[in-house]
């Protein structure tokens, strides 16, 4: 996901060039333009927070902290924002990885 920059760009202004870029913590409410307490890796595509305990992930592991969502419905909010399918696409009448266990069941 190369996209998690823009979108974590969405929830803090995210400063910096590099691999590392720092911002407000948007999970922990401080918006102030000059907050450093939230990091973005573009290389590992994960977000960290070092406020206390600390929290990173990935972008679902942002969404759900960010909205104490469980793991599935971050998940799919998160698919639908990257226009990614959760579930095979039905217009296609069969994917390739499929075929083989199919064929097992209809002998
Ligand atoms: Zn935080």
């Amino acid at each position: 996901m190369a996209q998690v920059l823009s979108y974590l760009g969405h929830f803090s202004r995210l400063r910096g060039s590099g691999v590392e870029r720092r911002g407000p913590c948007p999970l922990h409410g401080s918006a102030s333009a000059t907050g450093r307490s939230f990091s973005v890796n573009l290389k590992k595509n994960v977000y960290k927070c070092f406020h206390g305990e600390g929290s990173q992930g990935n972008v679902i592991d942002f969404w759900r902290s960010l909205h104490n969502l469980p793991l599935y419905d971050a998940a799919v909010h998160l698919a639908d924002t990257f226009h990614v399918s959760t579930k095979p696409e039905q217009k296609e009448k069969r994917q390739p990885v499929m075929e083989a266990p199919n064929t097992l069941i209809s002998q």
